[in-house]
Order: C-alpha cells, then sequence, then structure tokens
C-alpha cells in the first residue's frame, strides 16, 4: 500500500472522499502537508446506517470468524508497518522509531485482544433448572480517539468492539487523521462493507456523533473537560459510555534509589512521546535526601536528548503535536515565569516554525502553582521536594484525576505499601508507562469512566443477559 497518495474515509465497506476538506500540519514545520476528508452529517448518516445493517449478520459470526479477522488485520498492520511509520512522523511528530514502537504494539494489541473469550457464568444448575448469563454485543460503537496515540487508541477501541460482535464508526482527531483513515483503507477489504468504518472530520464531527442516535455505546479518550461533555451527550438515549481522561499523574522517588539506575527511566517516563502520554509522570515528587542529585542527571539527560524533526536522525523527542498544545505549554512557562519560579532547561530547539519546546524542569515549585496543579500535556516538569512520606501521598492525591503513578524504591515491599496508597487506576514500581492488553486500565476520579483493556475492557462492549431455564 503506497502511504502518499490520498486519503479517504471507509464507509459502508467503501472508499469515500469528503464533500470538504480539513488541513493537516506537520507539527515539525508549522506547514500543512496533506488534506483529510470532512465527513458531512449525510455521510456520517450513511456510515452509522451501514454499520447498523453489517451488525445484525456480524454479531450471529461465530466468535472464531471474528477472532480470524482480526488476528487478518494485525498481519495487514505489521506488513505496512514501515510506511504507516512515516505518516505517522509527519503527522503526529514522533520520530520514526517511536512511531513503529506504537504501530507494532498495536499489531500485538490485535493478537491479544482476538484471543479473548466473553466469560459465560452459571448461578445455577440443578434439577429444578438452570441460570445462566452470557454476555452480548451492544449495536454500533462511536470510537473517538486522541491525536497522542492515534493507533494505539484506535486499535484499543476497534479490537474489542469487533470481537464482541458490534459494529464500529471510529473517528480520529482533527489533529492526526491520516494514519486512522490508511487503517480502514487496509483493513477495508478483511471485515464486511459496514463493520468497520472511519471517519474523519474537523471540530464539529464529534459532537455530531456522540448526539448522534444511532450508537449504542460510545468509547472515547481525550480530555477529562470534553470528556465530561461525552458523557453529557450520552445521557439523552443512555448510551453505554467509557472515557478515558486527562491525569496529572505523580511519582514518588524514595531516598533509597540508585540514582544512575533509575535517572534515565524517571526521565523518559516524564518526557517520552514528548510528555504527551495521558500515564507520564506529570508531577515528580522527590526526597531532599536524593533531590539535587536527580535533579542534575535529569537536566543533564534533557541538555543531551535531541530534540527535533522525528523525520531526522538522532532525533529523540519530536516537536508538541498541534498549535492549540502548543501555547498551552508555553502559557504555563509564562506563568511559571511571571511568579518567578526557577526554570531549568535542556538542549535548544529548532526555530523553524514548528512547536518546539525546550524541555524544562520547574524546580520545586510551590504545590499551589499552575505547572503542579493542571495537566501540562507538554515538556514541562514540576519537581517537587519531600521529606515526609504521609505528607508526600497526601500531596500526591490531592488531585480531582486518578489515572496512573509510580514509585521508584530499592525496597519493593515498601515500594508497593506506597503504591497501595496512590488514588489511581494503575501504579508502577520501578518502572512506567507500561501497559498490557490483558489488563484493565482505569481512570479513577476524573480521570475515566469504565474500563479498557482485560476482559472488563471487552465487557464494556456487552451487555450481560441472563436465561433462566426451568427444568421441572
Ligand atoms: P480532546 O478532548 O480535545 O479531543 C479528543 C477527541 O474528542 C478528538 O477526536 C476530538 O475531535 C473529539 N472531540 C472534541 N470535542 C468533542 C465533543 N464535544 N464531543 C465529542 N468529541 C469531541 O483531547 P486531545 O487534546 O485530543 O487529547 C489530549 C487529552 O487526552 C489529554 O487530557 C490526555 O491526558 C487525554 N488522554 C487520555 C488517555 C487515557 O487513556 N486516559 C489516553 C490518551 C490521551
Amino acid at each position: 500500500m503506497r502511504m502518499d497518495d490520498g486519503f479517504e474515509m471507509t464507509i459502508d465497506g467503501r472508499s469515500v472522499a469528503g464533500s470538504d476538506f480539513i488541513d493537516v500540519i506537520n507539527p515539525a514545520t508549522g506547514q500543512v502537508f496533506a488534506m483529510a476528508p470532512d465527513c458531512s452529517p449525510d455521510q456520517l448518516d450513511k456510515a452509522v446506517s451501514g454499520a447498523k445493517k453489517a451488525y445484525l449478520s456480524w454479531r450471529s459470526r461465530p466468535l472464531d470468524e471474528r477472532r480470524d479477522m482480526l488476528i487478518r488485520a494485525s498481519k495487514v498492520l505489521a506488513e505496512n508497518a514501515e510506511a504507516l511509520a512515516r505518516t505517522f512522523t509527519r503527522e503526529q511528530g514522533r520520530p520514526v522509531q517511536g512511531a513503529l514502537v506504537e504501530i507494532r504494539g498495536a499489531v500485538d494489541w490485535l493478537r491479544a485482544v482476538s484471543q479473548m473469550t466473553p466469560p459465560v457464568h452459571v448461578s445455577e444448575d440443578s434439577d429444578a433448572q438452570r441460570v445462566e448469563t452470557r454476555y452480548v454485543p451492544l449495536g454500533v460503537v462511536c470510537a473517538v480517539a486522541p491525536w497522542n496515540f492515534p493507533i494505539a487508541m484506535a486499535v484499543w477501541k476497534m479490537a474489542p468492539a469487533l470481537l464482541a460482535g458490534n459494529t464500529i464508526v471510529l473517528k480520529p482527531s482533527p489533529y492526526t487523521p491520516l494514519c486512522t483513515l490508511k487503517l480502514g483503507e487496509m483493513f477495508r477489504d478483511i471485515f464486511p462493507a459496514g463493520v468497520l468504518n472511519v471517519v474523519s472530520g474537523g471540530d464539529q464531527l464529534g459532537p455530531l456523533m456522540t448526539t448522534h442516535p444511532g450508537f449504542a455505546k460510545i468509547s472515547f479518550t481525550g480530555s477529562t473537560a470534553t470528556g465530561k461533555s461525552v458523557l453529557a451527550a450520552a445521557a439523552r438515549d443512555l448510551k453505554r459510555v467509557t472515557l478515558e481522561l486527562g491525569g496529572n499523574d505523580a511519582a514518588i522517588v524514595m531516598p533509597d534509589v540508585d540514582l544512575d539506575a533509575v535517572a534515565q527511566k524517571i526521565f523518559f517516563g516524564a518526557f517520552y512521546n514528548t510528555a504527551q502520554i495521558c500515564v507520564a509522570t506529570k508531577r515528580l515528587y522527590v526526597h531532599e535526601q536524593v533531590y539535587e542529585g536527580l535533579r542534575d542527571r535529569l537536566l543533564k539527560l534533557a541538555k543531551t536528548v535531541k530534540v527535533g524533526d522525528g523525520a531526522n536522525q538522532g532525533t529523540v523527542l519530536g516537536p508538541i503535536q498541534n498549535k492549540r498544545q502548543y501555547e498551552r505549554v508555553l502559557g504555563l512557562l509564562e506563568d511559571a515565569r511571571t511568579n518567578n519560579l526557577t526554570i531549568l532547561q535542556g538542549a535548544d530547539v529548532p526555530t523553524n516554525g514548528g512547536y518546539f519546546v525546550p524541555i524544562t524542569i520547574v524546580d520545586n515549585p510551590p504545590e499551589n502553582s499552575r505547572v503542579v496543579q493542571e495537566e501540562a500535556f507538554g515538556p514541562i516538569l514540576p519537581m517537587l521536594r519531600f521529606n515526609d512520606i504521609d505528607d508526600v501521598i497526601e500531596r500526591a492525591n490531592a488531585s480531582d484525576y486518578g489515572l496512573a503513578g509510580a514509585v521508584w524504591s530499592k525496597d519493593i515491599e515498601k515500594g508497593v505499601e506506597v503504591a497501595r496508597r496512590i488514588e489511581t487506576g494503575t501504579v508502577w514500581v520501578n518502572q512506567n508507562l507500561n501497559l498490557r492488553p490483558d489488563t484493565p486500565f482505569s481512570g479513577h476520579k476524573q480521570s475515566g469512566f469504565g474500563v479498557e483493556n482485560g476482559i472488563e475492557g471487552l465487557l464494556e462492549y456487552m451487555a450481560p443477559q441472563t436465561i433462566y431455564i426451568a427444568r421441572a
């Protein structure tokens, strides 16, 4: 498959051009480099009605046939990984190697999810009756994805939704539509017409979808603010909803750590993908005994890691993905400057019109400063000193978010004890950013609603149906 040809939607098994177009910008240059279709309301209706029609036969296919198609999809994605990675880098900004990590991760994800089987529970099996609960699909799924991990987030939704027997209309972010449109194209001949639809468009398309009466379920990943609008939109028809939202994840570094062993891991736990990861470390609490040592090591890394155009050899971190996010990060930096916070910065970044910000550490800002309280979603990390474990856990938990967190300590038992007290859906001890297809991922508090991944995530695309059979 060629990746530099036109980008079209997949609607009811066909390739469909937009009635209009949206610009796609390369964040490393700030320049428009491609156009993506802008799905009209009429085209969306066609996608939903095609998906509804396809649902009737898709849900009754044997599970093994649906599994096989997901495995075929994983193979096609693997075959196209390199070409897709180049498109990924141009639209998302991440260096090609990192793009490949995401694409190959999605290949594994498709394969792993394809092997899942929804459970059947038997509550009673006696001479009098059998009571059996199994899980049935919901209908047409509306899937809305963000721009930071466009392929992974699309696959996290598509794989369980389709395995469960639903059909889907998938919408990427307006900032990163191209790779997802290519996924639709790659998989078009694998799934029956109408099973997988991919539409793209501007800011109006998301609300048009979440209020569309044809959907039974919304699976949304994005910011907490948008998640609240999505939940409100879903209420009208009582659509089922899964929301994976923002985070302001704390990492706690205990005094016993081996700084040389952990500094690089902590650095990339905060700054990988230019810090645009929902589960990145966004507040770094460091015990006073190791504070300066860690700060100096992180700053040294910030000065050596190459930030630039992801298409260039040797680039480790790319630009911020879009102008809105770039301006938001610049705003946080400005706020830190205005409040005379100590700002430490890494190497210079290109000044060519791309959305680049140097890697920035804010040295022990007050707990109530914006850079600590808000999700930056960009390379500006507050480092905060602590000397009392109960106090730091209270500070880590003093957030409306509850997505993930990390604890770094040589004493694993102590690390786990601290991890258990952190009020988030995922906590890592001496590692970071590690997520698995077979393990539930769930934001607590305002970081989410429901679960993705694992059997629990699969069951979010299904409803229990209990059958009582009298035998007497
Ligand atoms: P966003 O909320 O601005 O947009 C996400 C998606 O929603 C996009 O496709 C957008 O077009 C669409 N959208 C916007 N307004 C809508 C509306 N009113 N109704 C329906 N759809 C609408 O988020 P973003 O800026 O693309 O992504 C960054 C955010 O996503 C961060 O807060 C990050 O933490 C979060 N995120 C969370 C996870 C997770 O798994 N918890 C994963 C990745 C990103």
